[in-house]
């Protein structure tokens, strides 16, 4: 027998504990999740003595890497004066003020725990102000747990229905029915298909979009589509939520404004945290103003026993504060290499795999042309082979390249990193064209 790895020990007291042995169904397997001893920078080391090129940063969440130094001296310092209050502290004031500065659709903004809360209190908020329950979102993609959010985000090919019709499919059994009835499915970058939008708009609230979509294939939005869905939301008075939980590490202004969709109500989460829990809702001053206790027509009560606490406010200021208009600049100079040598890989090997992505994030499909959308971007039984086996290889040549290939840049990683992972790619390649 194998000696058993301490990851290994672990697990089995896991499994005694945690259905399924962990507490996120997204940690991942195979078939023993592996253990983290610590970060530092770009690299992490497991309980097992491997030392990792991090390319999940939890879930594009480090976007400086592990314990980046100025968050760990200020947080140290920040702990040894208390952890959390019942009152409000400067830092969330000042994380709010960089976020108004920046993002344009961001006038006012109230704090919660995680992305998941974010896309929640968007849209009671849309629902609030414009006093309709239903909401539209996009086939595939993932906007956490609140289970309007989850209606249409998973299912098999056999329970997604007429492209141009998505069935809004529950995420689990015993999912109630009335809120499938309250949420409408459309087809990422499909104008047409916004029609039905127009149609629904006497009941709907928002339409919650995110314009990268990571998990329905990091694919961008068309401009044209952005503008379109931008026409039909004003038109009928829906609001447009922006899912930008994700995505905000695009750019200096957020994803929005990159691609040109204009939100009423913006979700963020994960880089504005700093590596600390956080979510954050916002947008337009009179919207916002739902949150408020002073309206006319009722407000929406919003709190959290651990929300705007100062330990996510200030190591999010921090992170957010180095991330100057240089350094995304670079971080996306470093992401234009990595895709362009990839992509260059592919071509020379005559290989059927395909790259998507934008800034400091990119995804490799097993598909010869890069997915248009959801299901396009679906990986059937072959495909998910494919790609477990790509996963291996980059683990044995010391890089955690998450499954899905959906990875994300820091901002300690360099040209070095970049090399690194192209060459491990075509040594991939090189043995898959070998066979
Ligand atoms: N929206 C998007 C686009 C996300 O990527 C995530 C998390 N992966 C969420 C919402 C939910 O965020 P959290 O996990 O912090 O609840």
């Amino acid at each position: 027998d194998e000696p058993r790895g301490a990851s290994n020990l672990l697990f089995d007291r896991g499994l005694r504990v945690f259905p399924d042995g962990t507490t996120r169904v997204t940690v991942e397997r195979d078939p023993v999740p592996r253990y983290a001893k610590a970060g530092r920078g770009a690299y992490l080391e497991d309980v097992d003595g491997n030392r990792l090129l991090d390319l999940n940063n939890n879930f594009t969440t480090l976007i400086h890497g592990h314990a980046y130094a100025p968050i760990v001296e200020a947080v140290s310092s920040q702990l040894a004066c208390g952890s959390c209050f019942a009152n409000p502290t400067e830092h969330e004031i000042n994380l709010a003020e960089l976020l108004i500065d920046r993002i344009p659709s961001v006038e006012r903004v109230r704090f919660v725990n995680s992305g998941t809360e974010a896309v929640m209190f968007a849209i009671k908020a849309a629902r609030a102000f414009t006093d309709r329950p239903a909401i539209a979102r996009i086939e595939g993609s993932f906007h956490g747990a609140y289970d309007w959010a989850e209606i249409g985000q998973a299912g098999t090919p056999s329970t997604w229905g007429p492209p141009e019709d998505p069935v809004p499919v529950p995420l689990y059994a015993g999912v109630p029915a009335a809120v499938a009835d309250d949420v409408l499915v459309l087809r990422f970058n499909d104008i047409e298909g916004l029609q039905r939008l127009g149609d629904a708009a006497d009941r709907l609230s928002c339409i919650l979009i995110d314009p990268m979509p990571s998990r329905a294939g990091l694919i961008a939005a068309d401009s044209d589509y952005l503008k379109a869905v931008t026409a039909s939301a004003r038109r009928s008075g829906v609001l447009i939520i922006a899912d930008e939980v994700l995505n905000l590490r695009q750019g200096y202004q957020g994803a929005s404004a990159r691609y040109g969709l204009e939100p009423d109500l913006v979700a963020m989460g994960k880089i504005i945290g700093g590596g600390f829990p956080i979510g954050a809702i916002g947008g337009r001053e009179d919207v916002m103003r739902v949150f408020g206790t002073q309206q006319a027509k009722g407000s929406l009560p919003q709190g959290g026993t651990f929300s705007a606490n100062p330990v996510s406010m200030l190591a999010g200021y921090i992170a957010m504060q180095a991330l100057t208009k240089d350094e995304f600049d670079r971080l996306e100079r470093l992401g234009n290499q990595v895709r362009a040598g990839l992509s260059d890989t592919i071509k020379r090997h005559g290989a059927r795999f395909s790259v998507t992505g934008a800034a400091s994030l990119f995804r490799i499909h097993p598909k010869e042309n890069p997915p248009r959308e959801f299901r396009q971007a679906f990986c059937n039984g072959d495909e998910a082979e494919t790609l477990m086996r790509l996963h291996r290889h980059f683990l044995a040549s010391g890089i955690l390249l998450p499954n899905g290939a959906a990875a994300s840049l820091s901002t300690p990683m360099g040209v070095t990193e970049m090399t690194m992972i192209v060459d491990c790619f075509d040594g991939f390649l090189s043995q898959a064209n070998q066979r």
